[in-house]
């Protein structure tokens, strides 16, 4: 069976329903409020375990009980958690998300023990990255090492997926050694300068990443699907139509879901029809982890 290495943070996501988002000065009561586990790199991992990956997390919690809490979940989830380091006198990195009755959200991130997946800790877990057959990335944790992990990957001829989120800049340092980058509207357009708004946008701001080097470009698109390109074809796949109750972590479980089908052989398309089906069920659901479906729940979706 293929392998999948996640490099990526683990955050516990304290969620508050509000009227409105607090505004300054103001004191608000909210209702509804609840721990639920999130990170992208960990809702990433967990969506690719669930949905029937061999999963390695590279990862860093801190020396307190919902670290660990946490850790067992991964391990309850068959995420192998060899590569998780406890950082001692540090705190497991939190997000304080406000969801306005609009469904909007409003979040702020500490990033605790995450910052300490530097190049000096990435080094302890080389063979976990040259190993594997494919290391997926965000960008909640230090970027000088996911350079390197990429770096590293690609010499390893392991395949090499980025997803750019949280949206931000990126040199081409980094662009150069991705296989696959998978942003979504926003973030293609901080990266290629390009708004996304139609297929034509869409395929001048893919353009901008095969011209980096980058040979995979799949732009997700919330409810209307994906926009996909290979530098020669393009298409735009509709996604599932369901109700939307919550899309926290849709981007991550079609990350996920899509690597998992690679890894199993598949073909483009069909790895995009089954990310659709997993991301479109994650959406049905509140929270992070908690809305991400196994792979059998998946299957019986398509069925
Ligand atoms: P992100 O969460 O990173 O912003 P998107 O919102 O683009 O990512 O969504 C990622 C994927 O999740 C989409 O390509 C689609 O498969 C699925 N998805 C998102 N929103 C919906 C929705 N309202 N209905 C059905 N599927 C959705």
């Amino acid at each position: 069976m293929k392998t999948l290495t996640v490099l990526g943070s683990i955050n516990a996501d304290h969620v508050i329903s509000v009227p409105h988002f607090v505004t300054p000065g103001e004191t608000l009561t909210g209702s509804n409020y609840h721990i639920a586990y999130g990170g992208k790199g960990a809702n990433q991992a967990v969506a690719a375990a669930r949905l029937g990956a061999k999963v390695n997390f590279i990862a860093c919690i801190g020396d307190d009980d919902i670290g660990k809490t946490m850790k067992q979940a991964f391990e309850q989830d068959g995420i192998d958690t060899s590569a998780i380091t406890t950082i001692k006198n540090e705190m497991t990195g939190i997000a304080m998300i406000q969801v306005a009755q609009s469904g909007e959200n409003s979040i702020v991130i500490a990033a605790g023990a995450n910052r300490h997946l530097d190049q000096a800790l990435m080094a302890n877990f080389t063979q976990e990255i040259q190993q594997a057959d494919c290391l997926l990335m965000q960008l909640e944790t230090p970027l000088p090492a996911i350079i390197e992990a990429a770096k590293l990957a690609q010499q390893h001829h392991t395949k090499v997926v980025l997803n750019p989120a949280p949206a931000q800049q990126l040199p081409d340092e980094l662009l150069q050694h991705i296989d696959i980058i998978t942003p979504n509207e926003t973030e293609a357009e901080i990266l290629t300068g390009i708004k996304v708004t139609d297929e034509k946008s869409a395929v001048e701001s893919a353009n901008v990443f095969h011209q980096k080097g980058i040979k995979t470009v799949l732009i997700t698109l919330g409810s209307k699907g994906v926009f996909y390109s290979d530098g020669t074809h393009s298409k735009i796949v509709p996604g599932f139509r369901v109700q939307a109750q919550d899309t926290t972590a849709a981007g991550d479980t079609f990350n996920g879901a899509f690597v998992t089908a690679l890894l199993e052989n598949k073909s483009v398309d069909e790895a995009i029809h089954f990310a659709h089906a997993a991301a479109a069920i994650s959406v049905t659901r509140q929270g992070a982890q908690p809305s991400i479906p196994t792979r059998k729940e998946t299957l019986a979706f398509l069925t």
